[in-house]
């Protein structure tokens, strides 16, 4: 997927070392980014490792700001969640994903489901399943086209009410995910009671999986407990031919990552769904 090259922005802005002063600016100029249409989402396709096909995408944000330029998402998430701002922001994701998806498919490109990350202070919102449905409802996207992606470390916060809100989640048809897999401690007997569809091993299992046995053993202790649970099992943050052939002998399922293609914009995607298609 060389020509997508285009799409990567890599110039974001250098690291923010944020005095009090520069903080409380950057928060003003935040809570003005939603209106001044400052957002932007990328995609990253996510393949699979038996076919080879793209059938998903996670949207992932970015920041275009006015001075500073594209702002990478853990520069300002963790602002946006102490402030609250998180949840229009996310809502905003959530809307536009969908529009997006459902843009593709009406340009006549093959379906891909949408992921979406969902943070912690999002999904602890009591009206979270009606901004979903919102969101379906304004787009027309058909809801087994989009997925949630949610850590955890969220889930483990408090397992209950997690379960809960995944469950009506599951019950309006909407997938989920487990982010950032195998860093959250859930036990075996949790597990097993949540609604989900898919893990993502976190990316830190991934970076050295061609020589790490530690992490060989947890990626291949992730993949099986999937298999036995019944549950797809996606390696994020895959560069190399090496961590591919081990995902393929430890019979992953998906992969997402650069080796493939970083996150592009909309029309990347659509470029290489219609390339894919044969176009
Ligand atoms: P994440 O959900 O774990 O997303 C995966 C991150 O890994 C993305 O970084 C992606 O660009 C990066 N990545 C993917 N493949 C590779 C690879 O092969 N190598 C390397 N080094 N990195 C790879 P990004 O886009 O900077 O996002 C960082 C985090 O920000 C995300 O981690 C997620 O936690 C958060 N985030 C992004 N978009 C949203 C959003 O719309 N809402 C919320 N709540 N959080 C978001
Ligand atoms: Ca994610
Ligand atoms: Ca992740
Ligand atoms: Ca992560």
């Amino acid at each position: 997927a060389k020509e997508l090259g285009r799409d990567n922005f890599q110039f974001y802005a250098p690291e923010f070392n944020a005095t009090a002063q520069e903080k409380f600016l950057l928060q003003e100029e935040l809570r003005n980014a939603l209106a001044r249409a400052e957002f932007t989402l990328l995609y990253q396709p996510q393949v699979d490792l038996r076919s080879g096909n793209v059938f998903a995408a996670e949207a992932l944000i970015r920041w275009n700001h006015p001075s500073l330029g594209l702002i990478a998402p853990m520069k300002f998430i963790p602002m946006a969640e102490e402030t609250g701002l998180i949840v229009p922001i996310g809502d905003w994701v959530l809307h536009e994903a969908c529009r997006q998806n459902k843009a593709w498919q009406d340009a006549g490109l093959p379906p891909l489901v949408v992921c979406v990350n969902v943070s912690a202070r999002q999904f602890k919102e009591k009206n979270l399943i009606s901004r979903v449905v919102d969101a379906l409802t304004n787009s027309g996207l058909d809801v087994k086209y989009l997925e949630l992606e949610v850590t955890e470390s969220l889930i483990m916060q408090n397992v209950e009410m997690a379960v809960a809100t995944m469950n009506q989640l599951q019950s309006l048809g909407v997938q989920i995910s487990i982010d950032d897999f195998g860093t959250g401690y859930s036990s075996l007997s949790a597990l097993k009671t949540f609604p989900v569809a898919r893990l993502k091993i976190d990316k830190s299992f991934i970076n050295d999986l061609a020589t790490d046995e530690n992490d060989q053993a947890v990626a291949s202790a992730v993949i099986s407990l999937g298999q036995k649970l019944n549950l797809r099992v996606i390696a994020e943050g895959v560069e190399t031919d090496d961590q591919i052939a081990f995902l393929r002998k430890n019979n992953c399922d998906e992969m997402q990552g650069y080796h493939f293609s970083k996150p592009v914009s909309a029309h990347g995607i659509a470029r290489l769904l219609y390339k894919e298609q044969g176009g």
